[in-house]
């Protein structure tokens, strides 16, 4: 139907005829003149109609916005003072010689250019006119280019691209599982995946050596703001390769993805311990273009009286840190209350400050509520070991370890983007050597990946230290996001076995649940490991958008609604019957 896209038009096509399929973006009249700004996904491209093709300009004339037309014409220059350089196009124009109308439109429920103003809710509730707005067909397009880009990658280095059901049992990621009620099987249920990540495993055991997918993952979570009950990894699985050469390989896949999509060449990407990660930034996804840092003040802070601070550093488990940000004096006290109100989303109970006016003046230079709780040898102290400068400020947590590293590592984000000390440009690192478990209520151990990871020690020294033992997993981070995570997995058995019994998963439960993956493990599974990307947050990022819902096509809201096709809705009776499902509450009641 058409000879160009609108958009792909330039000087090059002068005095060509060309016949364009598009939208009516705009329609103006202009002195008995029409002007037609016709989009497709490439692009805009005016279109003239003058009186002369006097049919055809009649039929502009009645067009509206949104209308789908059919338009041939002539390419000619634009006269030097109608030449528009915001316009990718705006160098020339179309004189339109033949118009069809291939479909109205009513009314768009806003204005393409009124997006903001009419609240997401809108957008999504008719998303296929928000997705014709050139920025959400630049998004969706870089979006193909990127998955296009890493499938031509992972093939070349030799990954097979092998689906894995999305109607299947439990996989643990530590979120709750999507539940489908099963007809053939009365009161039984499918578990959505929450990633492929056991298929994966079995397909090593396979022997298929690598394996990749772009694979749709649920998880029923609490919604987060960059979060979506469904979304995409890129999914990766190895065998025979060690940790250096997995991260290697998608290390590479990452580096030349920037390259061909965004023309960016990634800096190097530092090995962090998430030790070091937690104390220097308080954060396993430490955003490096921040150049501020937490420092832990524990054994100074032992020699105080001031409970707040002596409390946490006498407490194994308790840290106190300080983050020292330069030119932060001006912070006003109204912003620091802000401030104390944001750390204690984190938990923190208050937010101690001291501020730098006059280094050199000792205690008498600083000016903060606390100081009179320390001995001034101590202050002293403290303000060598960070570094203080005139016009700093400098704020301190005192907790449990957890809440300070969380308070304070969010805070050191938040003021680092209010004081504008964001740098520009790319800052990727992996960060390596997690511990195994995390400690849960009373006693118990969680995953801090999944219960499949490898552990870096012996099942005996796993037996005897959970708490100490590091896993053989890593994680890129980009930007303060993790960009995707993976592990060498569990091969043997027994391993995978004292795994579960530290999760005090025992071995009925471990039967029942992985029975299967324990069986696979005893038929020559070769040792492997792998990882996953977040494709829509790798997008996220590449394109600027702010939100993933931004770089998904159908996304859902934060309740986990569609609101497009408004699901999740009523089923009728019959369909409940056939499932044996009966509701405890009738519709009406729950309504
Ligand atoms: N299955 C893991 C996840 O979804 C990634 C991996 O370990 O490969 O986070």
């Amino acid at each position: 139907m058409r000879s160009h896209y609108c958009g792909a038009l330039g000087t090059s096509n002068i005095d060509e005829t060309v016949t364009l399929c598009g939208w009516v973006d705009r329609r103006r009249d202009h002195g008995g003149v029409i002007f037609l700004d016709l989009r497709d996904r490439q692009g805009i491209v005016q279109v003239v109609f003058d009186p002369d093709t006097e049919e055809h300009f009649q039929r502009a004339d009645r067009v509206r916005s949104e209308y789908v037309l059919r338009v041939s014409g002539r390419v000619r220059a634009r006269s030097a003072g109608t030449v528009n350089p915001a316009m990718a196009t705006g160098e020339i124009e179309v004189l339109g010689k033949e118009l069809e109308v291939l479909n109205q439109a009513a009314t768009p429920p806003f204005q393409m250019d009124e997006y903001t103003s009419v609240g997401e809710e809108v957008r999504l509730q008719y998303r296929y006119m928000d997705l014709r707005r050139q920025e959400m067909q630049e998004r969706l397009m870089l979006r193909s280019r990127i998955t296009t880009q890493v499938r031509n990658f992972l093939d070349g280095e030799g990954f097979l691209d092998i689906e894995t059901p999305i109607l299947t049992r439990a996989t643990p990621e530590g979120a709750r599982d999507y539940l489908v009620p099963s007809r053939t099987h009365p009161g039984q249920f499918f578990a959505l995946p929450q990633s492929p990540q056991l298929f994966k495993q079995l397909l090593m055991v396979a022997g298929f050596d690598r394996y990749y997918q772009i694979a749709k993952c649920f998880r029923d979570e609490d919604l987060r703001a960059d979060r979506q009950p469904e979304f995409t990894q890129i999914d990766i699985e190895t065998a025979f390769l060690d940790e250096a050469a997995i991260m290697d390989v998608t290390e590479r896949m990452i580096r030349e993805l920037f390259r061909a999509v965004l023309q960016v060449d990634l800096p190097a990407f530092p090995h962090m311990p998430y030790a070091e990660a937690m104390e220097r930034y308080g954060s396993d996804k430490p955003d490096l273009r921040i150049p501020l840092e937490l420092v832990s003040v524990d054994d100074l802070m032992q020699q105080v009286d001031f409970k707040v601070f002596r409390g946490p550093a006498d407490d194994p488990a308790g840290r106190v840190a300080a983050l020292r940000v330069p030119g932060g004096a001006t912070i006003s006290r109204k912003e620091i209350d802000d401030y104390t109100s944001y750390v204690a989303i984190f938990g923190a109970r208050g937010l101690a400050w001291i501020k730098v006016n006059d280094i050199d003046a000792g205690v008498a230079g600083l000016q903060s509520p606390i100081l009179k709780f320390m001995p001034e040898e101590v202050v002293a102290r403290m303000m060598q070991r960070l570094g203080a400068a005139n016009g700093d400020i400098i704020f301190f947590g005192a907790d449990r370890a957890r809440v300070v590293n969380e308070a304070l590592g969010a805070l050191r984000i938040k003021v680092a983007q209010d004081l504008d000390m964001v740098a520009d440009g790319w800052a990727p690192l992996w960060v390596v050597d997690f511990p195994m478990f995390e400690e849960e209520g009373e006693g118990g151990w969680t995953p801090l990946h999944h219960p499949f990871t490898a552990p870096a020690c012996s099942v005996d020294e796993l037996r005897a230290n959970p708490g100490q033992a590091l896993s053989r997993a890593y994680d890129m981070v980009l930007n303060g996001c993790e960009l995707g995570g993976g592990s060498i997995r569990i091969f043997q058995r027994d391993m995978q076995e004292a795994v579960f019994r530290i999760l005090e998963i025992d071995e009925a439960e471990a039967e029942e649940k992985f029975g299967f993956l324990l069986k696979a493990l005893q038929y020559g599974a070769p040792p492997h490991g792998g990882l996953a990307f977040g494709l829509d947050r790798l997008v996220m990022l590449m394109t600027g958008a702010t939100s993933i819902r931004d770089v998904i096509a159908f996304p859902k809201t934060q309740t986990a609604h569609c609101v497009l096709t408004d699901a999740p809705g009523d089923v009728s009776a019959q369909q409940l019957r056939e499932l044996n499902i009966r509701l405890r509450q009738a519709r009406e009641e729950a309504g």
